[in-house]
């Protein structure tokens, strides 16, 4: 699905497009196109059965004019450099649009998790660490998790980190478990973010959120927690997918259990009182809000004007190819873009940074507030910006992000 366009190619298109709709100076948006720094390191490791593994990994850093690089670490068999630095550009524009100060980054390992022991992965991270220190710290990169790397995974870099530095540094790294400095809030934040987006959303459609159906694809930290946040807030969660497939039940699905019956048997698929569906069809679903929270390119010109949703709301990053934008643009689909959707994820790990600079510790209420007020401004300035340059959210997201970053490389100018 999706190969025709890389995702590097569909980050530099949305630059171009945003660069021109902003009417940047040539020489801005050729800082813009590429990434300050793109570390490539080979991360070899002793496999439990003794032999050498090696794995190609990487972090790219796009832009820090508005602050340290910031962004996940993913850990999955088609990592590529084009893949990271996509990623990458796209936390810079995410961390502007909701007016964090920080810049863009991602790391990644090709590497297939779920074939590796927890030990293997413990010294595929430490490794993966130690190559990359001396460009990440609190003030320099600060890395999180994405897919397929979770709270353990940050666990392991901080305490690499701090061996090597001969002290503890928690604000090292975000997502961390709350027992070592994580804050209340992070695992559900980008969910939570996402549903925010949803609800607003659906205020803007006339569209109410109890009873409203719900489809999510990717049931990992993303998936499984949006599912639960918008079935707790009354709507109705009636398909949800995995790696392995998919399940749809029109009257309902208890998004609970069916992460107990994921726990149990490794995937969705299987669970009582469902009919098991193809990946494609959950996002083909007849729905109200379709959450795709798994990975790039899952809704393009093959499928998208098979999507029935009213509201889509990005909680992957760059599930929608620019050919699929158009599609559902033109057929009246409100698509909350990722840069705004996905970012509450960023934006309490932000919250966790701050706390651990000030050795604080804030309560849930506090993190889920301060989120609340972030993520309904964040999406209005986006909405707002799209009525008034009639445009998609998408496009909106994008000229307010670039926008910013450009603001801050003119306003800090050049060296020398
Ligand atoms: P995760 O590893 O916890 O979950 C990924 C899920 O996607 C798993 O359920 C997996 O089975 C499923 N999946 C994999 N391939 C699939 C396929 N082909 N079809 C359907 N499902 C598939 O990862 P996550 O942290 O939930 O991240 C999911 C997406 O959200 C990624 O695009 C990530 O970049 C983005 N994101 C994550 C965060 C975060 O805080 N974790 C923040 C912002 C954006």
């Amino acid at each position: 699905m999706g190969k025709e366009q890389s995702a590097y190619c569909i980050a530099l298109e949305q630059l171009e497009n945003a660069s021109e709709r902003l009417d940047l100076e040539p020489g801005i948006h050729d800082i813009l196109k590429v990434p300050k720094r793109s570390l490539i390191v080979s991360v070899t490791i002793r496999m439990d059965d003794g032999d050498i593994g090696v794995f190609s990994g990487c972090r790219v850093q796009h832009m820090d004019a508005r602050g340290p690089f910031k962004g996940g670490i993913r850990y999955h068999p088609d990592v590529t450099l084009d893949e990271v630095t996509a990623l990458a550009m796209w936390m810079t524009w995410k961390c502007a649009v909701v007016d964090i100060p920080y810049g863009g980054a991602k790391g990644g390992i090709t590497c297939n998790p779920k074939q590796m022991s927890r030990t293997e992965l413990e010294r595929l991270t430490r490794r993966y660490t130690s190559m990359i220190y001396d460009f990440i710290g609190p003030y320099r990169d600060v890395p999180a998790p994405d897919v397929y790397t979770d709270s353990q995974t940050m666990a392991w870099i901080m305490d690499t980190y701090g061996q090597i530095r001969g002290y503890s540094v928690p604000e090292c790294v975000t997502g961390k478990p709350i027992s070592i400095g994580g804050s209340e809030g992070r695992t559900e934040a980008t969910s939570l973010g996402v549903d925010i987006c949803a609800r607003e959303a659906a205020k803007k459609t006339n569209l109410k959120l109890k009873g409203a159906t719900v489809a999510v694809q990717g049931f990992g930290n993303v998936g499984w927690n949006a599912a639960k946040i918008v079935h707790d807030w009354g709507a109705k969660v009636i398909a949800v997918s995995d790696s392995m497939g998919g399940i749809h039940n029109p009257n309902g699905l208890n998004p609970y259990d069916v992460y107990e019956h994921k726990l149990k048997t490794g995937s969705v698929v299987g669970y009582k009182d469902s009919k098991k569906i193809t990946n494609e069809e959950v996002l083909e679903t007849k729905c109200d809000i379709l959450i795709p929270a798994a990975l790039e390119n899952q809704i393009n010109k093959t499928n998208a004007d098979k999507v029935q949703a009213k509201i889509v709301a990005e909680g992957a990053n760059g599930p929608t190819t620019p050919d699929a934008d158009a599609v559902l643009c033109e057929k009246g689909t409100l698509l909350i873009p990722d840069i705004l959707a996905n970012a509450g994820g960023v934006t309490v790990s932000y919250y966790e940074w701050v706390q651990n600079l000030e050795r604080d510790h804030w309560p849930l209420e506090e993190v889920n507030q301060k989120l609340e007020t972030k993520i309904v401004k964040a999406f209005n300035d986006v909405y707002n910006m799209s009525k008034k340059n009639k445009c998609d959210m998408r496009n909106a997201a994008l000229t307010l992000g670039v926008g910013r970053v450009a603001d801050a490389i003119k306003t800090l100018g050049l060296w020398p």
